[in-house]
């Protein structure tokens, strides 16, 4: 087990979590474990007291542990995908990617606090960590049970090679032109 990166400084100084940075987190499954399908997978750099996302997943697949200030430790092995966790984290920071949707095709679910909901089937930008758009994308699915507590969780379809990437969605304008490639 490798050591735990300290990613806090680089979150201050840019507010965004370099790829590479994110890859060797604990947080962060390997690219055979998101292969095999939905797996969840945290983007939780800062090194705060919190751990709903552990408590709340009875699997026992986030760890979070002693002392309370520990990066979450994802364990793949016991995630089923369930997408418990996505609306407990307070930070917005977990993701679950599915990249066996479709032989072209991946599904990415995050959490989603803005209204009203997007409709399922509805086509979409998909956002960086930027929030620029970077491809287009699909609503396939839009879960807002009472037990998220008005988190509502939305899942999109977007290209494969985008699941390192995309993690959030923008509707689109009418007239918004661009990405007729990245479809
Ligand atoms: S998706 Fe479900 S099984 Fe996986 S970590 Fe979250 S709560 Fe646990
Ligand atoms: S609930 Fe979210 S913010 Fe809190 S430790 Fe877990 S991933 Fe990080």
């Amino acid at each position: 087990m490798g050591k735990t990166p300290d990613l806090s400084n680089l979150s201050r100084d840019t507010g965004i979590i370099a790829k590479k940075d994110l890859e060797v987190s604990p947080g962060y499954p390997s690219e055979k474990n998101l292969k095999e399908g939905p797996v969840v997978l945290i983007e939780c750099n800062g090194k705060i007291p919190c751990n709903p996302c552990e408590t709340v997943c009875k699997r026992g697949a986030i760890v979070v542990g002693e002392p309370i200030t520990n990066l979450p430790r994802v364990n793949p092995e016991k995630c089923n995908g369930c997408g418990l966790c996505i609306p407990k984290c307070p930070g917005l920071a977990i993701f679950l990617i599915d990249a066996s949707y479709s032989e072209d095709r991946a599904a990415i679910s995050f959490a989603h606090e803005y209204l009203p909901l997007p409709r399922e089937g509805s086509e979409i930008g998909a956002v960086n960590r930027r929030g620029e758009v970077i491809c287009k994308g699909k609503v396939v699915r839009v879960r807002n049970p009472q037990s998220y507590d008005h988190t509502a969780v939305v899942t999109i379809s977007i290209p494969k090679k985008y699941i390192h990437e995309a993690r959030g969605m923008k509707r689109y304008v009418q007239g918004y032109k661009g990405l007729e490639k990245n479809g």
